[in-house]
């Protein structure tokens, strides 16, 4: 059977790349399928106007939002999926986000494995995508079983003031962890040349730790790996009983296809895998397929964000500058017995960005040119976790398009956390009451296309009746299925999540190698 394969992973990101390079040394026939293409290395890659303002690298899509009106979501359908153009911030969730934590606003339930169970597997993560960071510097971080493997990234002269001077105002800032293929004792040969060019942007040099770079082409270097680019899923078919997957159906540059396999494992990120499940009712499964509980497509969570732009008082040079993180107020905030969320640095913002941004002009404009606010920007994220809500969920359109109703959750700590950073500026060396929002990653005004964050559309658990996956991420009803992507969380916390989908499908991996009876094998490494 030419098309009959022991394992399908459907979307080849953050979760469906890791898990490829997983069980490519076992020497189980994989197929990758990949509804993109390779994100092309061109000059645009790092040209600021084409990658923000032209929205170059957004891939073409029509959602709509709950009350039918379209839009263009921020996805990214390339080899690699979202992790092309992420930051690269590979954060670990904190101990405490994996049991239930009460928020001000609602209650972040708990996942049914603990920090403890997929601690390893954050290890292993952080090597096979070769994090830089340091332990030990942030107080609310989880135990860990090995350093980082490389060295934390240098602060630059401006975060390194500021970081000194959260320090001495009794704060813990920390060294972020990132992902880059960097040497910076010997920058002439490092793969990673430290520019400015790189949160947002893809990387013409193959060094930030994406998947397609870090997990999908060594997966691909052994024999039994096929990667299928173009090749959109859009319907998985099962036996009469309901019970097993028989067959994907792909479109395939224009043509149906069809391909078996032992195992399926789908991995389209958050809406996507929401919508093929969806896509797949059968009269065994009227509202989907795995979709018994109802709560296929439910709990869409993206983080409660706020990219804000502070002006130092002096210039600030520096080039690559998302090396800064801030947990303090992560569980609690001061005058505040609840979560409010995650401070870091975003990538430093430059003049071409700010084009068409309203809130930017007008509040900043008058007083400063386009330039001089670029010389002084300091580029922060503060991000809140977004609590899960059956209500903020994905459905299809009678067309079968993805419909994204969503009404924002735990606005109040977003709000507190904002409130808290604005107070400390003059303390850090920025004009007191300049803290401007600012639009990151996406040029629209429609804040539910701003997807980069999506999450929890299939979450697992212990429950069937309250849950899509079991706690190996297999489908409660249906005996082959998987999802090893976003959708699994049950909630989000309020670092970024992909380190964590990373660790999860590697996790997921040895369960399934397990199920076939292999072996892991050496997990081959990208050379830097
Ligand atoms: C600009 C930006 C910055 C970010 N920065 C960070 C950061 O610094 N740190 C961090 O942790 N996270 C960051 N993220 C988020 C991170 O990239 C995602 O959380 C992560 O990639 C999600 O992994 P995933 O496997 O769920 O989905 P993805 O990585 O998006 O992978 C899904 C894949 O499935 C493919 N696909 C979809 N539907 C189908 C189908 N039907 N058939 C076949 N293939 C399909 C897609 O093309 C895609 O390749 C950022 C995201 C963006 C967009
Ligand atoms: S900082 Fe390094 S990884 Fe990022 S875009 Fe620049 S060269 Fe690539």
């Amino acid at each position: 059977m030419p098309n009959a394969y022991d394992v399908i992973i459907i979307g080849s990101g953050a979760g469906g790349g890791t898990l490829a390079m997983r069980i490519a040394p076992s020497g189980k026939r994989v197929l990758l399928l990949e509804r993109g293409d390779y994100l092309p290395r061109e000059p645009q890659n790092w040209d600021t106007a084409e990658v923000f303002v032209e929205n170059r690298y957004i891939s073409a899509d029509t959602w709509y939002d709950s009350k039918g009106k379209k839009f263009q979501p921020q996805v990214h359908y390339f080899v690699g999926g979202a992790t092309k153009l992420y930051g690269a911030a590979l954060y670990r969730l904190r101990p405490e986000d994996f049991g239930e934590l009460r928020h001000h606003d609602g209650v972040s339930p708990a996942w049914p494995i603990s920090y403890d169970v997929l601690e390893p597997y954050y290890t292993q993560a952080e090597q096979l995508y070769q994090v830089h960071g340091a332990r030990g510097e942030d107080p609310t971080e989880g135990p860990a079983s090995a350093p980082y493997p490389f060295p934390p990234v240098a602060h630059e002269p401006r975060i390194q003031q500021l970081s000194d001077d959260l320090s001495a105002g009794g704060f813990h800032p920390f060294h972020a962890p990132c992902g880059v293929l960097l040497t910076e004792p010997n920058l002439a040969y490092s793969t990673c040349v430290k520019c400015s060019n790189c949160d947002g942007f893809p990387c013409p040099l193959h060094a930030k730790s994406d998947a397609e770079v870090m997990a999908v082409r060594p997966a691909l270097t052994y024999d039994n790996v096929t990667l299928l680019t173009n090749a959109h899923a859009v319907r998985l078919e099962t036996n009469a009983a309901g019970t097993a997957v028989t067959e994907v159906i792909v479109d395939h540059e224009g043509h149906q296809e069809r391909y078996s396999a032992d195992l399926v494992v789908v991995a389209a990120g958050a809406a996507n895998t929401a919508k093929l499940l969806l896509a797949s009712a059968t009269d065994k499964h009227r509202n989907g397929l795995a979709n018994g509980s109802d709560q296929v497509g439910r709990n869409y969570m993206f983080h409660t964000c706020k990219a804000v732009l502070a002006m130092s008082t002096e210039p600030n040079r520096t080039v690559f500058q998302k090396t800064l993180g801030l947990n303090d107020f992560y569980l609690r905030g001061p005058d505040f017995d609840y979560p409010m969320g995650n401070i870091q640095m975003l990538g430093k913002s430059q003049a071409a960005m700010y084009k068409g941004e309203k809130p930017l002009e007008t509040k900043l404009a008058p007083h400063f040119a386009l330039r001089d606010i670029a010389d002084h920007a300091v580029d922060f994220w503060l991000s809140t976790e977004d609590l899960p809500n059956p209500d903020n969920r994905v459905t299809l359109t009678r067309e079968g398009s993805v419909q994204l109703t969503y009404n924002g959750a735990n606005e109040t700590a977003s709000d507190r956390l904002y409130h808290q950073f604005k107070s400390m500026l003059g303390d850090l060396g920025m004009h007191p009451d300049h803290l401007v929002h600012r639009f990151a990653y996406l040029k629209t005004d429609i804040p539910v296309a701003g997807v980069a964050h999506q999450a929890g559309t299939a979450r697992f658990g212990n429950d069937p009746s309250t849950s899509v996956l079991n706690a190996d991420c297999r489908a409660h009803e249906v005996d082959n299925l998987y999802v090893v992507d976003t959708s699994v969380f049950p909630s989000i916390g309020a670092v970024n999540p992909a380190l964590t989908a990373m660790a999860n499908a590697l996790r997921v991996g040895d369960h399934l190698l397990q199920r076939l009876g292999a072996t892991a094998g050496a997990t081959a490494t990208v050379n830097r």
